[in-house]
């Protein structure tokens, strides 16, 4: 039953550019009408027409303990009360701040900004001030927000300048962002060689997860740091989506604690469900920020109380107990569905990285955009719609990670585990095998 969607969905696209306010919403990669959400608890989400879902969106990572957690409730509450911004300092962001600092010792000072997007825009504008030089180096199928700089597409070879990928991106600002190949350490190394002496940064999501998942070659992050060191470049480590969530210390704390990345930015779960986001880097870098430097950064609604609070009771919950169970669930869901696609014949492929996963619908390995666009997008389209039919709330394209909370129970996995008897064969329809 849809109805109720397909009407405010239509009064959406009214007043709304394609009815939503981020584009993934609008089902365009699946086909149909979203789901109006009415309300989430836990891992269950819940729609207008009063159906609901087990969720494996979580909000796209916020809802790392689930929905509406009542911890981080009473944290929004206390803090809504005492009126959500002030405009001024607070001890709800510098509390948040230490704690940042204190899972990822390496790094000395915390920015706050509202979104993912602006934090990495601003380690890009920090390293060109620190550097004096222009150009911005990212891979091909990594996603940075969509600052103009990384909104970017691969140019005619490997090693040449990027073009505009999207409408209303210069060709003189792309021009200044190189594309590479995700994991092609060789490919840097070269660039460096030719063209180190103008490259201000080199920027990599700690693992690719939205292309789907992307398993990170041994030591590729640490070796990007250490070029990167030796050429006098910067090195961004974007951990939006993997900090905090596959590990106490985020991304960076799971490939040994003994090596440093220049910057590093978060959001998502730091903010416990509201805008918030962070870049976190060494003094001598973040102390080239305005006030306390030359370059220029602000936001009305950064580091504000309410956003602090839920972000700072969401860390203070993920212990080492959270973290096992965000583990074991990741395990739990991706094997049962491996199980069901595989017993229906369907060619799929998991990658996981800790507990961040995703499927591919191929059977071929997936370890760039590349290898991920060969996947059957259609299948996944019928396997969603399946899933969705069945109670369970998947992203609606192939091309991102599946996010699990600590708040999914046995009894939302046996729903899973009913739902993809249906949608496994459902996949594998009309599928050449
Ligand atoms: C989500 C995401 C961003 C952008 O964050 P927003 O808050 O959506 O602007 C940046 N980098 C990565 C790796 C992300 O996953």
């Amino acid at each position: 039953m849809t109805e109720l969607s397909e009407a405010l969905f239509a009064r959406a696209r009214k007043v709304m550019p394609g009815g939503v306010s981020s584009p993934v919403r609008a089902f365009g990669a699946v086909g149909g009408t979203p789901r109006f959400v009415a309300r989430a608890s836990g891992a269950r989400i819940e729609d207008v027409n009063g159906r609901s879902y087990v969720d494996l969106v979580g909000g796209w990572g916020p809802a790392i303990l689930g929905h509406a957690h009542p911890a981080v409730v009473a944290a929004i509450q206390q803090a809504a009360s005492d009126s959500p911004s002030f405009g001024a300092p607070s001890v709800p962001e510098l509390e948040l701040a230490e704690e940042i600092v204190t899972r990822v010792p390496i790094l000395d000072r915390v920015r706050f900004t509202s979104s993912g997007t602006e934090a990495v825009l601003t380690a890009a504008r920090l390293a060109r001030a620190a550097t004096d030089r222009s150009l911005i180096v990212k891979f091909a199928g990594c996603y940075h927000g969509h600052a103009d700089a990384f909104l970017v597409a691969a140019g005619s070879g490997a090693l040449t300048l990027g073009i505009p990928d999207s409408a209303g991106v210069l060709g003189v600002v792309a021009a200044n962002t190189v594309v590479l190949p995700y994991g092609r350490l060789d490919l840097v190394a070269e660039l460096f060689g030719t063209r180190g002496a103008a490259i201000a940064a080199v920027v990599t999501e700690a693992v690719p997860a939205n292309m789907g998942v992307i398993i990170p070659p041994d030591g590729f992050n640490r070796a990007l740091a250490t070029l990167c060191r030796t050429h006098g470049a910067v090195f961004v480590l974007d951990e939006v989506l993997t900090g905090f969530r596959v590990g106490p210390a985020g991304r960076w704390g799971l490939e040994g604690r003994d090596w440093a990345p220049d910057l590093i930015t978060y959001g998502k779960v730091i903010g416990g469900g509201l805008p918030l986001a962070a870049l976190v880097g060494r003094a001598e870098l973040m102390d080239l920020l305005a006030p306390a430097g030359p370059v220029y950064q602000a936001g009305t609604l950064s580091g504000n109380p309410a956003a602090s609070a839920a972000g700072l009771m969401t860390l203070r919950l993920l212990d080492d107990d959270a973290y096992a169970t965000l583990d074991a669930n990741a395990a739990a869901v991706a094997s049962m569905t491996s199980d069901a696609l595989s017993a229906a014949g369907v060619p799929h492929r998991v990658n996981a990285a800790g507990n961040l996963f995703s499927v591919f619908f191929t059977d071929a390995p997936v370890c760039d955009l590349e290898s991920a666009r060969s996947q059957d997008t259609t299948a996944f389209a019928r396997f969603f719609h399946a899933m969705l039919d069945g109670g369970v709330w998947l992203p609606p394209s192939a091309f991102e990670a599946w996010f699990v909370s600590t708040a999914l129970t046995d009894e939302g996995l046996s729903r899973i585990d009913v739902a993809l008897r249906r949608a496994a064969p459902a996949a594998a329809q009309g599928a050449v095998t």
